[in-house]
């Protein structure tokens, strides 16, 4: 035998308690779903782990537990299942299927349609100049509670189409009271230029409480400063027979384990401009006061990590904005300052939120050992400060991109730090040219150098003479102003006069460019024609496989 458990959220509204209520005894008279209780996660009485209780005492085991929702956001993602995990832990033994949130459903848009029309009505029998409940001539305002969760406000906007679909309104527009724009006052204004007369705010809210009532509020007062517009507020869906039809849908839904979720646009599962510290983000039970197992997790985690400040310092890649990685992209997503470099992919930082502080690497005072402090104390002081830093570099961090002092200095301030690796220029570039570093029986070794001390500079680090003997792939770094003297030291040390060379400059960008050369020519043919930074200078036989076709 499977019970049934209704799950509210919870309101400090009494009137909203009672509907509730009202609802689940309806649900429990009309007979057609088994044993039924209701409960709420917070705020409000019965808590769900009555509603629970009752049913397990009376001997059921296996629950269908529908939340009460109109769309699936926080609660009905992450609070309601964490609060059935948490009556599994007190019942052992306990299971239960999950029931699809309830919206959009046409008897929701029939009822909705319904409460339209009464407040239009209503505002008729009392005798105003407009001419009768005209819907041509009425614009609707459908409010919704409004989400962090991008596909939870999407529901609403769709709830808004399908109830202007064929009903003859004007229009319907999409609002929200809380945490998602248009607010309730915007998309009155919103209606208002679109030449609306009369407006009917419509609440997408099951019962009575807090924000049912701010619409109601926001309402009034954007009425009061338009007396030329006659708005109306609906009454909320409430208890009703549609509802009820609705609840024992999903409850026969969830027993045939005809789970429709709508995971396509879940923020929790696909990565969605400006949400990706959702994705694969655990979800953890909500604070809950009077629940004696609760265990007083902060549950409205908004900004969480914003009292655990950290660093990640993130390869961007060589310059376009999609050669990141995807845990580069979501770290970026999630900053709340970003220090980039001028080699890292600009493009990137257009699209951060506006909040975010960026700050340019390249701006910080000069001199390159003084430059790498301030950039070690910004990181430092930021974290410090409760920020997700990213540290956003070109390439790969630690190919030339001395990484790894900022994670040394990170790390001796005890400022957790991590590192997500880049393509680096050493590799894209020559790819992007149509160059593979290496190819089966042409090089079977491919090494990164610097250039950017000469051969025979006391601090060099780098043996020329053994990279001429060797037979494989150079790719050089940083060479412009020293290819002429690298290309001499190599061929004076053996390697052929006639070994192919490929300069690439800008790789990636639209103004890439490459100049292909023998390797006692490329001194001079870069000097002539005028390569210039960022570029990589592929030696060896893999350069005579270059494509040059069309790669796309
Ligand atoms: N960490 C970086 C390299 C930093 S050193 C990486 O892994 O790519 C800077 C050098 O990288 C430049 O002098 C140039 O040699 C090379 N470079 C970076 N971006 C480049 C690009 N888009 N095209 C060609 N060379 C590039």
């Amino acid at each position: 035998m499977t019970g049934l458990v209704i799950v509210g959220h919870g309101t400090r509204s009494a009137a909203g308690v009672d509907q509730f209520a009202a609802l689940v005894g309806r649900v429990r008279r009309r007979g057609d779903v088994g044993d039924v209780e209701g409960g709420f996660i917070e705020l409000s009485r019965p808590p769900l782990t009555d509603a629970v209780g009752a049913l397990v005492a009376r001997g059921h085991r296996a629950l269908v537990a529908l939340p009460l929702v109109l769309t699936a956001a926080g609660h009905g993602k992450g609070d309601i299942p964490a609060a059935m995990a948490r009556e599994q832990e007190r019942h052992p033994g306990l299971t239960y299927r999950y029931g699809r949130a309830l919206g959009p459903h046409p008897l929701l848009h029939d009822a909705l349609e319904q409460r339209i029309d009464a407040a239009l009505a209503g505002a008729d029998r009392a005798g105003t100049a407009l001419e009768g409940a005209d819907r041509a001539g009425t614009w609707v305002a459908l409010i919704g509670r409004g989400s962090t969760d991008p596909d939870a406000n999407a529901e609403v906007a769709k709830v808004a189409r399908l109830l202007w679909e064929g009903r003859g309104y004007a229009g319907v527009e999409p609002g929200f009271v809380s945490l998602a724009s248009p607010s309730v006052p915007a998309v009155l204004e919103r209606l208002r230029r679109l030449g609306a007369r009369r407006i009917v705010v419509a609440p997408y809210f099951l019962f009575a409480g807090v924000l049912p009532d701010r619409i109601v509020a926001q309402s009034a007062e954007f009425a009061a400063a338009h007396p030329d517009l006659d708005v109306r507020v609906a009454e909320v869906i409430g208890d009703c027979d549609a509802l009820a039809d609705l609840v024992r849908e999903r409850h026969t839904e969830a027993l045939a384990g005809d789970i429709r979720m709508n995971c396509d646009t879940c923020a929790y599962r696909v990565l969605m401009p400006g949400f990706a510290d959702k994705v694969g983000r655990p979800q953890r039970p909500h604070d809950h006061p009077d629940d004696p197992v609760g265990h007083h997790h902060h549950g409205h985690d908004h900004h969480h990590g914003h009292d655990h400040g950290s660093v990640a310092v993130v390869g961007g890649g060589p310059g376009p904005d999609d050669l990141i990685t995807v845990r580069g992209r979501a770290l970026l997503d999630a900053a709340d300052v970003v220090v980039a470099d001028r080699l890292a992919p600009t493009g990137l930082l257009t699209g951060l939120r506006p909040d975010v502080l960026v700050i340019d690497a390249a701006k910080v005072p000069r001199g390159p050992s003084m430059a790498q402090e301030a950039i070690n104390a910004a990181l430092v002081s930021h974290a410090r400060a409760g920020r997700r830093v990213v540290r956003l570099k070109g390439g790969d961090p630690y190919v030339f991109g001395r990484g790894h002092e900022e994670v040394q200095a990170c790390a001796a301030a005890g400022v957790p730090v991590t590192v997500v690796p880049g393509v680096s220029s050493a590799i894209a570039a020559p790819a992007l040219a149509g160059v593979p570093v290496t190819h089966r029986g042409v090089a079977h070794d491919v090494t990164v150098v610097s250039g950017h001390l000469p051969p025979g500079h006391p601090d060099s680090l780098v043996d020329w003479a053994a990279l001429a003997r060797a037979r494989g792939t150079v790719v050089l770094l940083m060479a412009v102003d020293t290819i002429a003297k690298i290309a001499s030291v190599l061929i004076e040390h053996g390697r052929a006069p006639e070994t192919p060379v490929l300069a690439v400059q800008d790789a990636g960008q639209p103004d890439q460019r490459s100049l292909p050369a023998r390797l006692d020519e490329i001194g001079a043919l870069a000097a002539r024609e005028e390569i210039r930074p960022p570029a990589v200078f592929v030696v060896g036989p893999v350069v005579a496989l270059t494509t040059t076709g069309p790669t796309v």
